[in-house]
This record gives C-alpha cells, structure tokens and sequence, in this order.
C-alpha cells in the first residue's frame, strides 16, 4: 500500500537525477520524504491592487497589459514594459533569452503577472517575476503559496511541485490513532493533514501547535514510542536470570556506611532488586545528578549478585572513574567482605593475569574498570550484573559488550546528566528508570555567583584570601573554539600565573596528560600536596574531592548549561559552605545570559535539564550522533513535548491488549512503523 511512497524522489513526474539530487539534500531521498518537507512560510498572493496604488515590498498579483520590450545591452537587463488603466510597471529580467520572453509576453496581450514589488529610481518593478499566466491559465493559480526550505539550485517552483507529485501518491490509509483521541484532539485523519499542512492559509498554520501538524507530529511519535515498546516487550519476552540476595553482604555493608540511605536511594535499590529477581533482564536507567549517591546503589546492586553467588562489574567510561570508583567501593564493601577488582590499560603483566585468573574462577566477585574490560581475554565464571556508569560516553556496542561475557546478565545504566523526562521517553523508552531526586542531607547550598572578567585581580585575591584560610579551590579555564592546543595553552598559562598564589601548591590537570599523570594531579589535589586545582573539563565527570569549597570557572559564558551544572557538582559535597564564581565576558549574549541566571537560581539538576533543553534544543542536549535519539522530521520535542508523554502510554497500552498486533488498529499501526520506517521493530511484534 505504501510501496509507491518509497521509490526514489526520481520516479515523480518531472524530477531527473539532477533535481533528485537537490531535493535529496534538503528532503530525502525517497517520495516520503518529500511528504515530511514541510513549508516553512507562505506567499499570500492575494493583493491585487492599481499599480498606481503598489507599496515597496509588497507581494502581488496583477492583470497587465504588455507594452514595450527593451533588450538588455551588455550588463543591463531585459526589461518588459507592461500597464493597467492607472499606470506602469517594468519586469526585469537578467540573464534570460529574448525569444523566450516574447513568446511569454507577446506584445499587446493580457497576462496575469505575479511577484514581489520594488521601486527602482521612484518606479515599480519586479525582478523574475514568480508567475506570467495568462488569464485563462491563472485560474488555477492558487492564492496563497507554501514556501518550502530550498538549497542553492532548487528554485520554489520546483520544491513545489516535487511535494505535491508525492501528495498524489499518498493513498487512503485505515486510522492507526486511537479513536477517542482523534476525536478529543480534533485531528484530521491522516491524508487530511498532510493535505492541510502543504496548504497552509495562513501563517498561524505553520504552529506546529496547528491541528494537522500535531496530528502529524503525533503519528511520528507514536510510531518511535511504539518501535521502543516492541524492543522493551521482545526484552521481556527473552529469558533473564533470576538474581535474589539474601542480606548477607548488604547488611553489613549499610550497617557500616555511618549514613541512612535517601528514601530515593531505598526506592532505586528495590527496583533494581526486584528488576533483577524477575526473570527477565533488566535494563534500567539510574539517573541522579553529581552527589546524589548513585554509587551507594550501585554497590548495593552488586553485593546482591554477590550473595546471589555470582559476580557483577562496573565499566567507566575513563582512568581517574573507574579509579575513583574503585576506591569508593572498596571502602563502603570492606565490612562485606568482598574483594573487589581494577581493570584498567594500566593493569599489566603479572598483575592482570592473576586477576583476569580470578574473575574466570569466580573467586574474585567484583570488578570495576574501564574499557579494559571488553578486552577478549576478559572472562567470568558467572557474571549477572553489568553496571555501566556514565552510560552515554559508550557506543551501543560496547554497553552490549560486557553484558555478553554473562549468562542472561542484568544491566544498570547510570547517568549524571540529568534527562527530561520528554528526551527520557524519545532517546531511552525502551529502559526503565529510577531517579534520585533528593540530595544526601546535610549539604548546603552552594553561593553561586557571576563576575565579569574586568574583575579578575579581585577575584584572584579573594581566591588567595581563602588559600590562605587553608580552602581547597578548582579554578576551571574553558575550551578555547573547539581546538585542544589553545585549550591546553590558556591553562597551562593560567597555572604559571596563579602558581604563586599557594606557595608552589597549585596543580593542573587536562585532556593531554597520560592517565596516571592525570591520576597523580588529581590524588595530590583529593590529598595534600596541591590546594588550587587548575583545570580544563576533564574533571568534568564523577571526580570527588569533598574538601573543595570554591570553583572559578572561566569564561562561563563558553559552557553549556548542563555543562556548568555538572561542574559546579565538584564542589557542595562536604559539609562546609561552598561559592561558584563565574566569570564571563562582557557583553553577554541573551542565550548565555540566560544560563547563567539559571544557575545562579538553582541547583536541582532536573530542573536544568528542562531548561537546557529549551535553550539548545534536544539534540545538543544529548549530543545528537550518540544519543539514540530518532531524527524526528515532523515532531519538534520542545513544542509536542505533552504529545510525548500520551504516545509512551498509548503505546504500551495498546501491546499489552494487542501485542501482535494483529487486531485492527494493530494492522494499522503497522503501516505507521513501516510509514517512519520502524520495519525492524515489526518483527518484534510477538507472532499470534
Ligand atoms: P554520585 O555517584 O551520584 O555522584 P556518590 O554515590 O559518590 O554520588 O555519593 C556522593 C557522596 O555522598 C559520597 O561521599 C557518599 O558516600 C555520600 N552519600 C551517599 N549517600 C548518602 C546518604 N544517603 N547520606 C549521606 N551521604 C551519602
Ligand atoms: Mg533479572
């Protein structure tokens, strides 16, 4: 049925390879695409006034009589005289042939001429004008035009046309929308909309809030959450494993973390425990911001396949975490009794094997690491838990990767990024979730400031002042356009500068240095040796130093707002109160204006998150190519974000009453999946 929607855009009538190609560049490659290129603005042509009465600028359609031609000598152009009983008018053309013109405007006839009007020395003119008909011919002429996103060599004329030959081709389709939603949200059906969209008649039409385009948008989303919910439901389907602690290693570890656990935290180590009892996998996604105590649960998900007798693994996405984490776990699993492994590049020789020994024996039952872990040799006896912190800095491959050296193993993402629940459901419907919504108690709040950078000898001496107090201080310096070396040289210059501040206690640390210089940096800084920390974004992720009271960052203005947020997170982690100084350029931009505002007014990652994604939009806030998230060509997620929200329950609903989809609305679900191109999922749908 939807065959003839997914020929090559060369198939329509009039479209050779070489407008294939234009179009293929700024639609898509095949007739459906063409159907998603939606008008971007309209063209009303309804103004038809006297040319005695014609504005500078104005779009019109005219009735004229042709008079003179004039043919252009060397540069000038070819110009066509034509009238009304009130006055005249020129039509310039540059570059066109004049027997062409002639037969278009043949002298004395009638033409209906339409284009944007200028005046040129106090006389009216229009340049190419977009339509000479004549009157019989300019019946069809439809009155107000869709304008569609064009590249340099497709004129509107043809954008036009190719969007209306795929139109022709889009047949009657059976209703895949719920009925009782249709009707509530009052949406055209299928054809109907996509008619009403390439027609729009007025501006407030191109709304993505405009009845078809949401009906559209709804469709695209509804065919993405449904693909999810296919995968998720085939995940269950699958055979798990059936993992069930007995509170042998937990209690004992709780007893002995000197805190009580958030109710957050309780209520994520019950889903994960629960996840991991049921017998299927898990897949889930523990989302909480920097502090918020995610490896607490961690560890508790990994002592449970501990007592279950098997063995669980964290894989970081760099050194200094999976270091750091190491150590972390090995302090809170000590009153368990668990030995707990490091697997990094830097693991070698004799050391290496005897642990990639002991994994393969089970007799070590924890391990933590980095990409090392995916290494061939790398084996276990009997892996049920894969934790992957940080879960966005892998490729798909490789999250798959460790899970498959388990039997069945059950996974658990982690993030730091706080994500909005709209980009939640879009980029991972297919997980589910625990947040930690609350802070560990007895934090305060961190004073957040911003200070232009004119003021940077004051705030210099302040950070000296607290030096002197005996305050440990990271001092951030940004990316410097996108390119490493600058970056490494306003660092290091900033080092040099401010290395007398504390008497020769000043490190540095950046993307350059090798991991266990970087390491040595950051453990000199967590102990002792160093008090001021300087630092391009590599401290960005997980490092904790709860001593640090104060973070300068340079140049906020550079920083994304879930990027400073995450920054910020370094500091607030002790008991002592904390200050963020950010220093910006002057003047500053609305956009970053804004973000530091943000900042300054909260810290509830979520809360950013919801506004990062209103100022960048989803796919900076994910990072578009890693993300998962689908090119959506209809749906915009900042303006259908509630549309969002109803597809991920209708889809859900509708596998649990139909999970074939076999039923009616199911056979035309179908169709949806296969219209957005979702096929891959509707093998998924469960056979009978
Ligand atoms: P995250 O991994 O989410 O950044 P961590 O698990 O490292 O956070 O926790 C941050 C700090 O808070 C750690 O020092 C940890 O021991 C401490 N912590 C975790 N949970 C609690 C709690 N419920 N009460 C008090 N402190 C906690
Ligand atoms: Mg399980």
């Amino acid at each position: 049925m939807l065959d003839r929607l997914f020929a090559p855009v060369t198939a329509l009538p009039g479209i050779g390879p070489q407008l294939g190609k234009l179009i293929e560049r700024v639609a898509g490659p095949l007739v459906v695409d063409l159907l998603w290129h939606l008008p971007s603005a309209i063209v009303d042509r309804r103004a038809a006034p006297p040319i005695a009465a014609l504005a500078h600028d104005q779009v019109v359609t005219l009735r004229v009589r042709v008079e003179e031609h004039h043919p252009g000598i060397g540069r000038r152009p070819y110009r066509v005289l034509v009238g009304d009983d009130t006055g005249n008018l020129t039509l310039v053309y540059f570059k066109v042939k004049g027997d062409y013109l002639m037969r278009l405007l043949p002298p004395a006839a009638e033409r209906i001429v339409s284009g944007r009007v200028e005046f040129y020395g106090g006389f009216p003119q229009i340049a190419h004008p977009d339509h000479v008909l004549t009157p019989e011919a300019a019946e069809g002429l439809p009155a107000i035009e869709p304008v569609y996103p064009l590249t340099a060599g497709l004129a509107p004329r043809l954008a036009q046309r190719a969007v209306a030959a795929a139109l022709e081709r889009a047949p009657e389709v059976p209703e895949w929308l719920d009925p009782h939603l249709g009707e509530r949200r009052e949406w055209p059906g299928w054809r109907a909309a996509l008619a009403a969209v390439h027609l729009p008649q007025s501006e407030a039409e191109l709304d993505p809030m405009s009845l078809p385009r949401q009906r559209l948008a709804y469709d695209e989303i509804l065919a993405s959450q449904l693909a999810v919910a296919l995968v998720r439901a085939r995940r269950q389907r699958r055979p798990g494993r059936v993992t069930v602690g007995s509170g042998q290693r937990t209690a004992p570890a709780e007893a002995a973390f000197g805190f009580a656990p958030t109710g957050a935290q309780r209520l994520a180590i019950s889903e994960i425990a629960g996840d991991m009892a049921a017998p299927h996998r898990m897949m889930r996604l523990l989302q909480g911001d920097v502090g918020s105590g995610k490896t607490v649960v961690a560890l508790m998900a990994m002592l449970i396949a501990v007592e279950s007798g098997a063995q669980a693994a964290l894989m970081a996405p760099t050194e200094i975490l999976a270091r750091q984490h190491h150590q972390t776990l090995q302090r809170l699993a000590a009153p368990a009794r668990v030995e707990i492994g490091l697997l990094t590049g830097r693991e070698k020789g004799r050391g290496r094997q005897s642990l990639l020994a002991s994994l393969a024996s089970g007799l070590t039952p924890l391990v933590v690491g980095t990409h090392a872990l995916l290494q061939a040799d790398v084996a276990f006896r009997d892996l049920a838990l894969v934790v992957i912190d940080e879960q966005h800095r892998f490729g798909v491959e490789q999250r798959l990767a460790l899970t498959a050296k388990g039997r069945d193993a059950d996974t658990l993402f982690m993030t730091a990024t706080p994500i909005p629940r709209t980009l939640m459901l879009t980029a991972y419907g297919d997980l589910d979730v625990s947040r930690l919504t609350e802070k560990p108690p007895g934090r305060q709040p961190i004073d957040t400031r911003t200070v232009p950078l004119e003021r940077l000898d004051e705030v210099v001496a302040g950070v000296k002042r607290a030096l002197d107090r005996g305050a440990k201080v990271y001092w951030i310096c940004p990316m410097v356009e996108e390119s490493e070396t600058a970056d490494l040289a306003a660092a290091a210059e900033r080092h040099r500068a401010l290395a007398g501040l504390a008497r020769g206690r000043v490190g540095l640390v950046h993307g350059r240095m090798k991991a266990a210089e970087k390491d040595r940096a950051m453990a000199d800084f967590a102990g002792d040796g160093v008090d001021l920390l300087v630092a391009t974004t590599v401290i960005e992720v997980g490092v904790d130093v709860p001593g640090a009271t104060i973070m300068v960052i340079e140049h906020a203005e550079r920083f994304g707002l879930s990027q400073l947020h995450q920054l910020r997170g370094r500091i607030g982690r002790g008991e002592a109160a904390s200050t963020c100084l950010l220093l910006y350029q002057s003047p500053l931009g609305e956009v970053a204006k804004r973000r530091l505002t943000i900042l300054r007014e909260t810290e509830d990652g979520f809360r950013i998150a919801e506004e990062d994604l209103k100022l960048r939009g989803p796919g900076e806030v994910l990072g578009t190519r890693q993300s998962g998230l689908p090119t959506l060509r209809v749906a915009d997620l900042a303006a259908h974000a509630e549309l969002i929200a109803i597809a991920h329950d209708d889809a859900r609903l509708v596998l649990e009453r139909d999970p074939g989809l076999t039923g009616e609305r199911g056979r035309a679900l179908r169709l949806l999946l296969h219209l957005f191109r979702r096929d891959e999922a509707i093998q998924y749908a469960r056979a009978g």
